[in-house]
Parts: structure tokens; sequence; C-alpha cells
């Protein structure tokens, strides 16, 4: 208990010791201790402490367990008192507040003097320097608390951040090959790609898809020649057993190894392998669940591949003669023409078969698929190699000739085409007979042009006779316009009644009697003006518009000639003999008009029987039982007419007009006419000559027998008026 002399440089020189003795203290409770003991020294107390928060911080003068810690606390919050000072009894305490946020206070008590103003001053300054150091203590403090915590959060972070990265990275990777599989890529690069995220994300040596042998199953193909059998190692097990294997502590040269099975359309067709050399290599869950994603994307791309391929090939192809259709032909057209450049010339023929519908429609689809087929297998025996055969639908096929050095070389190959048609094809158990007609075109531009050129000079060999080719030209392209407005204008030609019936008389030979009329019909064209049949009547028939053109005239044909009290005879097309209601309608024309039906005579030309069918057969044997004549027409034009003539119910025999007109020009012609007027005869049929013009045919005629004729020179076809003042003049006049 040293003596002092309380003045300003003594507390100043007290204060700068706190100071120091406290500012170097490493943490709070040290300072609180150096702080106290420093006070209690400066100012020569017995006893001191500091309490905070209802507790002794620190305390000096007391043995260590037995500071009267409940009495300081009380002290402190009273703000003074007596405390008990050991050895020395109860003594005054003076009790400075700490400002801080703690309720904290400095207690200090001396016996003898008590503390005088200078003193309680320094006890200030060293409470608040305290305070200080304290509050400056927090923060630090809580700024370690805060540096703890956030190194530790970093720390998990970093890790959470690692496995994130990682799977992020996987996610990535797995997107890039989703994308591959979804936009088509080729499947090798796919499964590049699963295999080196595989390595890169697994860092492992080696990664690999193993794929079975389509030939031998039991074999698995790795990259590089390996192999491995079905059921042994890894990849054998995986395959085999169809789950993820994994093996560690290997002793090939791999250490560790995990192979994942990879499926196609749900079948087991491989795996796919990680392979390490490391010899402590092991594989966590994490690692194994990623092999295992990897190959199901494997498999995903596998089947998708399988399935896209397939449907690729459907979507390109035509599924019943397996050629090219038409997307996939003109995708190769424009290709051709892309490589030949600015001079890039190709060749390409549109063949449209002649007599396709009727096949169809009389022996049944399936002969018409039958025949298609066999179409498409002898047109792929005409082209050289590099050229393309497609069907464009129906019975339309197109040939792609690429590198044409000029035009003459396209129509060789239409020619083939055409003579390789020429052979009757056996369909369910007939002889079939279709001829085509082929369109060519030689240039460059664009594919979807050339292919619509080609197409037009379809359309002129198909007008020119069929059966034959022709060579686009410009002016095709306003041919073909004129037949689509022609077809429109005769769609609307029935309803609007434009079509009329004229009527040409058939005679009889020995004596010129009108022994019945030809119907035939013409087309009042709003501008075009009267239209004989050959310039509506194929197209007609091609559009099927014959069947309702063919019932209306025969329709008003009957009503006509019941009037008139004379036989008629109707043309009828090829196309209404395959309809199945044939005989229904004709009945009812019959019924409606009061015609006896044996003054009906039907016309079938002969080129229509020549494709003859079992159903054909039928429906003329029905159409015989009602009663009615069958005539075939343009007889002899025809070549194998006579091998069919026997299975037909037939009436009459219409000698086609070459014939007659053969009679005068030379002996063959005569001996022609002759041959065919005693096929009738023998056949017990009546014969009628067509288009006798001059009075030496009709004498010629007359001598070989020939019953019936009609010709210009009797009669040109008339409008109903002029057959009727015709009939009412007693019929035509004849020269005997
Ligand atoms: P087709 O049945 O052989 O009819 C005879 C054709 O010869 C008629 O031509 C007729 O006008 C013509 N003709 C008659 N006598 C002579 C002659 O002395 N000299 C010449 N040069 N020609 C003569 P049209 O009326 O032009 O008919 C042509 C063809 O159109 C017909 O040939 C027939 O196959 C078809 N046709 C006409 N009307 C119909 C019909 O209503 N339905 C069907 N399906 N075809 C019809
Ligand atoms: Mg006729
Ligand atoms: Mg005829």
């Amino acid at each position: 208990m040293s003596a002092h002399a309380p003045t300003t440089s003594w507390s100043t020189q007290h204060l700068a010791e706190f100071v120091v003795a406290i500012s170097g203290a490493p943490d709070e409770s040290t300072a609180l201790e150096r702080a106290i003991e420093s006070a209690v020294e400066a100012l020569d107390a017995e006893v001191g402490a500091v309490v905070r928060e209802g507790a002794v911080a620190a305390s000096i003068g007391w043995p260590r367990f037995d500071v009267p810690e409940l009495d300081l606390v009380a002290l402190a919050a009273a703000g003074g008192g007596d405390v008990a000072v050991p050895g020395a009894g109860a003594c005054r305490a003076v009790v400075v507040p700490l400002d801080d946020d703690r309720d904290g206070a400095v207690v200090l008590a001396r016996m003898g003097e008590p503390l005088d103003p200078f003193e309680l001053n320094l006890v200030r300054g060293m409470a608040r320097t305290l305070a200080l150091t304290l509050r400056m203590h927090g923060v630090v403090e809580a700024e370690r608390g805060l540096r703890l915590r956030s190194q530790q959060q970093a720390r998990e972070n970093a890790l959470l951040l690692a496995r994130l990265q990682e799977r992020q990275r996987l996610l990535e990777r797995l997107a890039l090959i989703q994308g591959s599989i979804s936009n088509r890529e080729p499947l090798d690069d796919t499964l590049k790609a699963i295999v080196t995220t595989a390595a890169d994300l697994l860092g492992d040596v080696t990664a690999a898809v193993f794929r079975r042998d389509p030939e031998e199953p039991r074999v698995l193909r790795g990259p590089d020649g390996e192999t491995c059998i079905v059921g042994s190692g890894a990849i054998g097990r995986a395959a085999g057993e169809g789950r993820l294997v994994v093996v560690e502590d290997g002793d090939g040269r791999a250490k560790a190894a995990m192979a994942a099975p990879v499926h196609e359309q749900g079948e087991i067709v491989g795996a796919l392998v990680v392979r390490s050399l490391e010899p402590a290599r092991t594989y966590t869950r994490a690692e194994q669940g990623m092999l295992s994603t990897l190959a199901e994307h494997a498999s995903l791309a596998l089947t998708d591949a399988r399935t896209v391929g397939t449907m690729l090939h459907q979507a390109l192809h035509d599924s019943l003669t397996g050629l090219p259709n038409r997307a996939l032909f003109l995708d190769r057209l424009n290709h051709a023409l892309e490589r030949g450049g600015a001079a890039g010339r190709v060749g390409v023929l549109f063949c449209d078969l002649d007599r396709f519908k009727t096949v169809n429609d009389s022996l049944g689809h399936a002969a018409g698929d039958e025949l298609l087929v066999t179409v498409a297998s002898r047109l792929n025996g005409c082209l050289r190699a590099g050229d393309t055969a497609a069907r464009l639908g129906g019975d339309e096929f197109a040939v792609l000739l690429e590198d044409v050095r000029s035009e003459r070389e396209a129509v060789a190959v239409a020619q083939r085409v055409i003579e390789a048609l020429h052979p009757p094809f056996e369909i369910q158990g007939r002889e079939v007979f279709v001829s085509a007609s082929v369109g060519i075109v030689v240039g460059g531009g664009r594919g979807e042009e050339l292919l619509r050129n080609a197409d037009v000079a379809m359309y002129r060999a198909k007008a020119d006779g069929k059966g034959r080719h022709a060579l686009f030209e410009p002016s095709m392209r306003a041919e073909v316009l004129e037949r689509i407005e022609l077809e429109a204008d005769l769609q609307r030609a029935v309803a609007r009644n434009e079509l009329v019936v004229h009527y040409q008389p058939v005679v009889s030979l020995a004596d010129g009697n009108l022994v019945a009329f030809e119907a035939l019909v013409r087309w009042r064209h709003p501008t075009r003006g009267l239209l004989p049949p050959l310039s509506f009547v194929p197209l007609a028939e091609e559009t099927d518009l014959i069947v309702d053109i063919g019932r209306w005239v025969l329709e008003q044909a009957c009503v006509q000639t019941q009037r008139w009290g004379t036989s008629v005879s109707v043309n009828l097309s090829g196309k209404q003999l395959q309809q199945s209601d044939l005989v229904e309608v004709v009945a009812r024309a019959l019924a409606r008009s009061g015609l006896a039906p044996e003054r009906l005579w039907l016309e079938i030309t002969e080129t229509v029987l020549m494709h003859d069918t079992e159903a054909t057969i039928e429906r003329l044997r029905a159409l015989k039982a009602l009663g009615l004549r069958l005539a075939v027409d343009d007889f002899g034009t025809g070549y194998s007419s006579l091998r069919y003539l026997r299975r037909f119910p037939i009436d009459l025999l219409k000698m086609a007009k070459p014939f007659v007109d053969g009679l005068n020009a030379s002996r063959e012609g005569t001996a022609l006419a002759k041959t065919i007027l005693e096929l009738g005869h023998s056949l017990g049929l009546r014969t009628v000559a067509e288009g006798i013009e001059g009075a030496a045919e009709l004498a010629q005629l007359r001598r070989l027998g020939c019953e019936l004729g009609q010709g210009f020179l009797f009669a040109e076809p008339l409008s109903a008026d002029d057959a009727s003042a015709l009939l009412r003049a007693g019929g035509p006049a004849v020269a005997a």
C-alpha cells in the first residue's frame, strides 16, 4: 500500500500503465484480469472485481474459491456498499459502472482512506478504457467467430460446390448427349460422347462401349478389336446379367472396372465399361449411379437410332416396292443437280402404267400390288449403277439418270423401260399385260420443275397412244394446261347438259333397210363448238367421268330408239364394265324406256375384252341374261382377239374400218376382211362393217356375205331430229 500524490500526472501515468496492461491481452478474460489487477495496484486497494451480467468476470484479493460473488453482484447493482475483505472484515467499496452493454461495473475496496476525486477519476478513466477494450475484444471476437463460422461454411460450401459442380458437369454432359440423341446425330458420335463423358467424370483411364456381335451373340466387341465373352468379366457379366457389375482389386491389367448393361429396344446389346489402373480404386455409389445413367443414355441412343433408322427408312421409301418415294427421289434429284454445279444436267423419266387401274379394279388390290412389285424390279433391271428408280405413288414411277450426256442416252433408257414391261406379267396364275407411257426430260434447274416437266411429257406420250415415250418440250406445258382446263369443263358438261347423242344408221347391206342406230356422243362445248368423242372420251375414261357420261348416253338412246321403234347400239367403256352396278344400270335404262332388251346392243371394244377377267365375263353373262345383244367393236384392231373371242357371250362383230378400207386396196386386204367375215360366220355371229364410204367397198362386202354395215355412204351420225327426219323419209337411200 504505497502512498501517492493524487495529481493529474500521477493519474495519467497510471492510466497509461493500465492501458498497456490490458491492450496486449489476447482475449477478453485476460484483459479483465489484467485490468482489475492493475487498478487494485494503482489505487492501493485491498480487493477488486469486475461484475458483468450478474456474475463476477474477474476478481483479485479473495481466495479463488471464496469470492463473495452474490455480495459483489448486489453491490454492483446498488452502486456501492460494504464488502467483506479477507482478514479485514467489512470494508467500504467504490462501484464505477463500465460503459458497456452488459451491465458491467468495477468494484474496488480499500482499507483506510476513501478514494479522493482524483482517484475516483482515475478509476472512471480505467473503466472507460476497459469498456473500450472489452468492446474491441467483442468486435474482434465476433469477427473471429464470424471468420471461423464462414471458414467452416466455406469448407462446407466448397464441398457442396464441388459436388454441385460435378453434378452440374454430369448434367451438362448428359444434356449434350441428349441433344445429340434428339438431333439424330450419327450414332457413333453420340456413343463416343458418352464414352468420353464417362472417362472424364469418373477419371478412369479407359471407357468404352462393347456391343454384341449380331453374328455371334456370345461375343461382345469393343474398340480396337477387343472382345469379351458374355458372362465373364465385368463387361461380360454386365451384359449377361443385365445389371451394374463392379470389380475392385482386379488381378488383370485393370485394377478396377465397372460395367453397366446397354439395351436396345429392351434387349441387352452390350455394356458401357470404365477401367482404372489405380490399385486402390473403388467406386462410390454416386459413381456407380453416374455410369448407370450414362449406360441408359447409350441405350436411348441405340434404341432411338434403330427406331429413327426404321422411321427414316419408312418415311423415305415406298413400303410396297421398297423403292425410294417421291420425297427421297426429289432429294436425290436436287443433290444430283447441286453436284453437277451450274452445268448440272440430269435425266428424269416419268413412267405411268397404262392399264394399271384396270388390273387393280378387275383382279383386285393384291394382284395390283403384286404387279407393282414386279414392275419395280423390272424397272430396276433397266438402270445403270448410280441411277435411281422411285415410286411416286399409285402406278407412277420415276427414274433419275445422273450424268446424262445427251437426250439420246435418256431416250435409250426410256426405251429399255418400255421394252422391259412388254413380256406378260404372271400375276396370280394369269398373264397380265401392261405398258408404260414415259415422259423424258434432260436438263438442270430445280428438281421439282424437272419432275413436273417429265410428267408433262408423259401426258403427251399417253395422248400419243400409250406404251411410248415423249421428250419434253416447253410447248407441251400449254397442252397440258389446256387438258386440265378441258377436264374441269367436262366435269361441268354433264351437269350443264352440254352433251348430245347423235345417231348413225346401221343398215342391212342386202336391202339397205335401217336396222339400228349407233348412239355416238358429242359435246356442245360453250366456246369450242361441237366436239367429237375422240377429243374428250379418252379424258373422260381416265377421270372415270365416262361412267356418268355412258349411263346418260344409254338412257337417252334407249328412250329415243324406243320412240323410233328401232334397235340401238350403245358404246360401253371398259370403265363401265368394271362397275359392279352396271347390270342394274342397264336394266333400269331398259325398264324406264320400255325398250325391248333384244333391241339394245352394247358395244365393247376388242381391247377391253383382251384384258378379260372372270369378273368381266361374269358381268357380260349377267348383261346377256337381261336379253340384250353384245357386240365386239373395232374388231381386228387387237392382236390376240381370236384367242379370247370364244370366251364371251358375243352376238355381233363390228369389223373395224381399216379392214373395210383395205378391201379394194390390195389382195391381202381383201383376204383379211374375208377372214374376219368367215370367222364371224363360223362362230355364228352377225357382222357389221364399219366406216363404209364407197360403193365399191359396199359391193365387195355384199359379195363376201357381210350382213350389216354403217358408214358415211349411208349416213353420217345425225342429231336426233335429223335421224327422225331420215326415218320419216323411209331410211337412208343407198345405191344398190
Ligand atoms: P366407234 O364406236 O367405232 O364409232 C364409229 C366411229 O366411226 C364414229 O366416230 C363414227 O362417226 C365414225 N364413222 C362412222 N362411219 C364412218 C365413215 O364412213 N368414215 C369415217 N371416217 N368415220 C366413220 P365418232 O362418233 O367420232 O366416235 C368415235 C369413237 O368414240 C367411237 O368409235 C366410240 O369408240 C367412241 N364413242 C362415241 N360415243 C361414245 C359413247 O357414248 N360412249 C363410249 N364409251 N364411247 C363412245
Ligand atoms: Mg362403236
Ligand atoms: Mg367401231
